[in-house]
């Protein structure tokens, strides 16, 4: 018997097959219509495994919904936006070796090519060349005819983004103005979450600076909570940071240096007059701006002069810190003496409460801290305790009688008037900063920079949030806990700028000197797949692409007639592409890692919510774990990556997919290790194998027809099989489902083969039919290979999926057979249990009268009767308990147990 098989020959084979049949090209026809799709990868390198994860869950749905009978649309294109791509080509013109050993190392890029890398489109294109293959090679299910990909490099595309962008204009989305965004001052440019390093989700955030006088400059403090200016007993300076003297519109300012570079870049005009060191502050005293009472200067280590302006005033009362570093310096006062501080004036320092808030005292911090047994001011629960007091007093806090026109008021109400209020008397200003650093991928530390005449996507719009919170609500979202999360980011979602200056893009059709960059030209692309089919044939050209024409394709606006003839291009093509899109949108599922959840799928959501009308609106929504390499979060600077081409080399595509699929589902992180992916191979090779000689068996030694009990055992058992593999790939739970199609019917064969002495080859002939067919979508090449191999034509991928029987389920035969297993089961622990090998067997089998308990409990249950006593009181008048009344009370109870909580068909 032919037992080797190899595995890239296959699957090389059917690839040819496939294309050359055609047989995943989707045109519109009468069938119901499935349109998936998986966010196009970027083409700054080659494709990885966490694509492939993602990937192959698409291809399988699309796969699966293939062989239900809906016409099929899963197509593929590729992301060249943004800086990245520039900016790998001038770290490689510029020479950066650790780019370049990156690009020989591990992307495999042939040295003789990498000269030719500094023209960030010759990379692009390298990559999608490259990638094609790899995405070819996986199997997965693609009409090429619409492949394309973005920027000005592909003008039909850039045609689409000039309509998505003039349409989210009109209706006020797209607006110009003045914001705080995060900047990579090397690049020169908005760092989206797509082109950092570190801190992806950071976004800035606002302080208010209470500007302290101090002769005749201000000390500007940092701070979230304006309001506790009433409680400030001292101000915290660090004495070994440097801070500067500077001019600040008009104003003097003492700040940190840090301090100093950030605001220049927020619309402030700074202008240095002097540096000196922190310490020339301690021990000094300043004013504060609303009661203009005397604050003393006190050295404090832990002021980082790289958040706010490295200043700090200090309201032991209501900040956990304060009130840790004020007992720290007297338990310790070395660093009062110093700075020639009189410790004794430090001592009588006391907290000033301003704030009543439910649950606690005059003094809330110190509560807390001494609840929570906070050591100092290094102790990591003194930001707990932070947390809980800021929280608490934000929410149910009221400002006491000593806080002047606020007392009384609570601090959530009035939280923004103070903010307003303070800023107009002169009393406070505005900084941004980052809470947590962000990395650009150029490796430069990014700061907060106020942009002006900036385009802006108003995510922000009170009316887009709510279409878009529609649109979620009427989408399918897996698992369903996502839904949580896109509920929160859309309601916490502020106005994003949609434009930079560099990099690669597509212009903004009314102000080209900007593109539209990566995250916002690639929200409702999906719509355009179902056009680039005539772009790719020739049929139109991209300058036919105008405003009104994809307005009429798009939103059915417009009249045909008309544009026939302002354009030349034929009435039928336009009703064409005009069905193509009707029929093929909305989206019915789109699937990502959870990292693009709070960014580009979120996006995906207000873009269709903006421009769509509600018919148009995605259907489902899919999101999964990011992939991890043996344990360990990928990444390529660490060199724990592994590019899909030398998977594929390594294992080939099935085992690739199914090693993936079989790791994990919902939310959880898939963990690819090598050695699961050896066993999968051994594991596949041996199913080919099987499959095969099963085959042999039936079509060799056919002449038993009658269904005997092991018969229909197998095949009841295969329809439960089916019935579970099509109810968990509905919700895309692919490891569930592969479990069941490929573990668990393997299983099944096993123990028929071990069960019968001669086998019923019609009956193993339709096991195996079924089975291939549930195995297709997850291993389509060895299906196809073993679908020819036994029998049928090409192509499996085309197959009926098998339907639920009914009729085929075979409860009895399930029963007993379970009753064998469970037999033979508790049989082999018993003999766990013994030292040397039993030489005899008996199994002791229940006499009849308590069979006759059992069956009428199980009678009793399924007629209603549920109560013990209702129960006890019937069976005990049956006869056959006459004389052994005292075992069958027992027996009742114990059956009772056991019946009563199983369904009505397992009894
Ligand atoms: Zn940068």
């Amino acid at each position: 018997m032919e037992a080797s098989i190899n595995i890239h020959e296959i699957e090389e084979k059917w690839i040819k097959l496939w294309e050359e049949h055609k047989i995943f090209e989707a045109d519109p026809d009468s069938r119901p219509k499935i349109f998936v799709t998986f966010p196009f990868p970027y083409m700054n390198g080659p494709l990885h495994l966490g694509h492939a994860f993602t990937a192959s869950r698409v291809d399988v749905y699309a796969r699966f919904k293939r062989m239900q009978g809906y016409n099929v649309l899963f197509p593929w294109a590729w992301h060249w936006t943004g800086v990245t791509i520039a900016g790998a080509a001038k770290r490689i013109e510029e020479g950066d070796q650790k780019i370049i050993r990156v690009l020989i190392e591990i992307d495999g890029v042939p040295p003789e090519e990498i000269k030719k890398f500094t023209d960030p489109v010759y990379m692009a294109r390298y990559y999608t060349n490259e990638n094609r293959q790899v995405v070819r090679r996986m199997g997965f299910s693609i009409d090429w005819r619409r492949e394309f990909h973005t920027t000005s490099y592909h003008k039909a595309f850039s045609k689409f983004i000039n309509w998505q962008y003039i349409t989210l204009r009109n209706k006020g989305y797209v607006v110009k103005g003045t914001h705080p965004i995060v900047w990579c001052p090397r690049c020169k440019s908005a760092t989206g979450d797509h082109d950092r390093l570190e801190g992806v989700g950071v976004s800035p955030e606002r302080y208010i600076l209470m500007k302290f006088k101090f002769k005749d400059a201000y000390l500007p403090a940092a701070t979230f909570r304006p309001e506790t200016i009433y409680g400030v007993t001292n101000f915290w300076v660090n004495p070994e940071a440097i801070y500067v003297l500077a001019e600040v519109n008009g104003e003097k300012w003492v700040i940190s240096e840090q301090a100093a570079n950030k605001l220049s870049q927020q619309l402030k005009k700074i202008k240095v007059i002097k540096r000196f060191n922190g310490k020339e502050l301690i021990g000094k005293t300043c004013r504060d701006p609303v009661n203009n009472r005397e604050i003393l200067i006190l050295p404090a280590p832990f002021v980082d002069p790289d958040n706010g302006t490295g200043l700090v005033y200090s309201v032991p009362a209501h900040a956990p810190y304060d009130w840790l570093a004020l007992k720290d310096l007297i338990e310790n006062p070395d660093p009062l003496i110093k700075y020639g501080i009189d410790v004794e004036t430090v001592k009588k320092i006391k907290p000033i409460s301003i704030i009543s808030v439910e649950g606690f005292g005059e003094y809330p911090a110190i509560e807390v801290v001494e609840q929570l047994k906070v050591k100092n001011q290094f102790d990591p629960k003194a930001e707990e305790a932070t947390q809980i007091i800021y929280k608490k007093e934000f929410h149910k806090g009221i400002l006491k009688d000593n806080c002047g026109e606020y007392a009384g008021l609570k601090i959530y109400e009035i939280k923004e008037r103070i903010i307003k209020d303070f800023i107009e008397k002169g009393y406070a200003d505005i900084m941004y900063d980052l809470p947590r650093p962000v990395i650009c991928r150029c490796g430069t530390k990014c700061i907060v920079k106020v942009l002006e005449n900036q385009w802006f996507l108003k995510y922000s719009d009170p009316k887009w949030k709510e279409l878009s919170r529609k649109l979620l609500r009427n989408a399918k979202v897996l698992p369903p806990e996502a839904r949580r999360n896109f509920e929160e980011v859309i309601d916490w979602l502020e106005d994003k700028p949609c434009t930079r200056f560099s990099g690669l893009g597509t212009p903004l059709p009314w102000d080209p000197k900007w593109l539209v960059e990566t995250l916002s030209d690639s929200t409702i692309y999906m719509a355009f797949y179902t056009i680039s089919k005539y772009v790719n044939a020739g049929l139109v050209k991209p300058e036919d692409l105008t405003y009104e024409v994809l307005n009429y394709i798009f939103l059915g606006k417009g009249d045909p007639n008309e544009l026939s003839k302002k354009t030349g291009l034929s009435i039928e093509l336009l009703n064409s592409m005009r069905k193509e899109f009707d029929y093929w949108y909305p989206v019915d599922l789109r699937v990502s890692a959870k990292d693009l959840l709070p960014n580009h799928l979120t996006f995906f959501i207000f873009h269709h919510a903006a421009v769509f009308p509600e018919e148009k609106w995605p259907r489902a929504i899919g999101v999964n774990g990011m992939l991890m390499i043996e344990g360990k979060p990928m990444s390529k600077s660490k060199g724990i990556f592994i590019t899909l081409k030398n998977a594929i080399k390594n294992f080939g595509a099935d085992i690739i997919r199914a090693t993936l699929l079989l790791s994990a589902e919902g939310f959880d992180d898939p963990d690819w290790r090598n050695k699961n992916a050896e066993d999968m191979k051994r594991n596949l090779e041996s199913l080919y194998r099987f499959v095969l000689q099963l085959y042999s068996m039936a079509t060799s030694d056919n002449t038993r027809k009658e269904l005997n009990m092991i018969d229909k055992w197998l095949l009841s058992s295969i329809q439960r099989a089916i019935n579970n593999v099509t109810r968990n790939l509905e919700e895309l739970k692919t490891r569930t489902a592969l479990n069941e199609a490929l573990f668990n019917v393997w299983n099944l064969l096993r123990w028929y083969i071990r069960r019968t002495e001669k086998i019923n080859g019609k009956v193993i002939l339709k096991a195996i039919d079924i089975w291939l067919r549930l195995l297709a979508p997850f291993i389509p090449f060895i299906c196809e290979e073993l679908w020819a191999k036994t029998g049928h034509k090409p192509f499996i991928s085309l197959a009926k999926w098998p339907e639920y029987k009914e009729e085929e389920v075979y409860m009895e035969a399930e029963l007993s057979e379970m009753l064998i297993k469970e037999t033979l089961e508790d049989i082999f622990e018993i003999k766990k249990l013994f030292k040397t090998k039993p030489t005899k067997l008996v199994i002791y089998v229940a006499p009849e009268w308590k069979w006759s308990i059992y069956r009428d409990i199980a009678q009793l249950l399924n007629s209603g009767v549920t109560m013990l006593n209702d129960v006890i009181r019937a069976v005990m008048k049956k006869p056959y308990v006459k004389g052994r009344e005292k075992e069958a009370i027992k027996l009742i109870k114990y059956s009772y147990e056991k019946l009563v909580n199983l369904s009505k068909e397992e009894r």
